[in-house]
C-alpha cells in the first residue's frame, strides 16, 4: 500500500509533472480556497472508495462521519508546496522538502479513523512535516500535539496552522520517539514514520483504554500500519492493518 515514501512521491511528482502544468494552464486552477472544493470532494470519494476496497485488511468498509467531514474540510492544497498546488487533491504523497513527504490522504483518513477519536481527547502525533495530519486531527479531537523532528519543518507547519486558526494544536520541535511526557497521558498517539518497534515512553504515555496507530518496520523490509491498544490494566493488544511504506522514524534513540 503506497503512502509517504519520498522517492514514491518523486516518482509520481515527475510522472504527473507535465499532465499538472496542462491541467494547471487549462483549467486554471483558481487560488481560492472555496474554489478547490469540488477536488477535495473528488479526493474524498476516492478515500472512500480506498477504505472500501482495503476492509478486508482494516476491518472497517466505512470512514466515521466525523473523519469524512475532517477530510472535507482541511484544504490540503495549504500544505503542499505552492509548486505542487495542482497535485494536492490527488490521492497521493507529495514531496514537501527535506526528503519528507506528505501522506497520501487515504492513509491520512484510516489512520485518524483507526484512533476512534472522540471530541474532547488529546491527541499526540509524532512527525508534524506539512502539519496537514495534524489539522485533520484538530477537526476531530479536542487538542493535538504534535512533533516534528525536523525544525525548518516543525517551526513552518507551526505557523502556518496558526495562520489557519488552529487553537487547539500545540507543535513543537525535538525527537518524537520521547513523546511530550509533559502534555500526557493522551488518548490516542498515531506515528507517522516508521519505527522499528513501540517506543516505550509512548506506551507510557497512552491512556488506559488508548489507542496508538504506527507503521512498524525499516525502509528496506516491508512496514505494517500497526494497532496498539493499551487495555484498562496495561496490557497490550497489537493488530497488523496493512503493508505501508513511510519514511524512517529518526533520531537519537
Ligand atoms: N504527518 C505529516 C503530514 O501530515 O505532512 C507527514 C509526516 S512524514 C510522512 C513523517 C515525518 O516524521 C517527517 O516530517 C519526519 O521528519 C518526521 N520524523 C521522523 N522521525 C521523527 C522523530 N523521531 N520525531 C519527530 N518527527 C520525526
Amino acid at each position: 500500500m503506497n503512502n509517504c515514501n519520498d522517492r514514491t512521491g518523486t516518482r509520481i511528482m515527475k510522472r504527473h509533472f507535465a499532465l499538472g502544468i496542462f491541467l494547471f494552464c487549462c483549467c486554471a486552477l483558481p487560488s481560492q480556497g472555496g474554489e478547490f472544493d469540488a477536488a477535495r470532494h473528488k479526493m474524498v470519494e476516492t478515500v472512500l472508495s480506498d477504505t472500501a476496497a482495503t476492509s478486508s485488511y482494516s476491518g472497517s468498509s466505512a470512514l466515521s462521519p466525523r473523519v469524512v467531514a475532517a477530510m472535507e474540510k482541511v484544504e490540503r492544497h495549504r500544505f503542499v508546496p505552492t509548486a505542487l498546488t495542482a497535485f494536492a487533491y490527488f490521492n497521493r504523497p507529495l514531496p514537501i522538502g527535506h526528503g519528507q513527504t506528505i501522506s497520501q490522504p487515504f492513509i491520512v483518513a484510516l489512520m485518524t479513523d483507526l484512533m476512534k477519536i472522540e471530541e474532547g481527547d488529546r491527541v499526540l502525533e509524532i512527525g508534524t512535516g506539512s502539519g496537514y495530519q495534524a489539522a485533520v486531527l484538530a477537526e476531530v479531537a479536542g487538542s493535538v500535539y504534535s512533533i516534528e523532528i525536523i525544525e525548518p519543518l516543525g517551526k513552518q507547519a507551526g505557523k502556518l496552522l496558526e495562520s489557519l486558526g488552529y487553537r487547539n494544536v500545540e507543535t513543537r520541535v525535538g525527537d518524537g520517539y520521547y513523546g511530550w511526557p509533559e502534555a500526557a497521558p493522551f488518548d490516542a498517539i498515531m506515528v507517522t514514520a516508521a519505527a522499528s518497534h513501540v517506543p516505550p515512553p509512548l506506551i507510557r504515555q497512552l491512556k488506559p483504554g488508548g489507542r496508538m496507530v504506527i507503521p512498524l518496520g525499516t525502509q528496506f523490509m516491508t512496514q505494517y500500519l500497526m494497532l496498539v491498544e493499551k487495555r484498562q490494566d496495561g496490557s497490550l493488544t497489537t493488530r497488523q492493518i496493512l503493508p505501508v511504506r513511510f519514511v524512517p522514524l529518526t533520531g537519537g534513540h
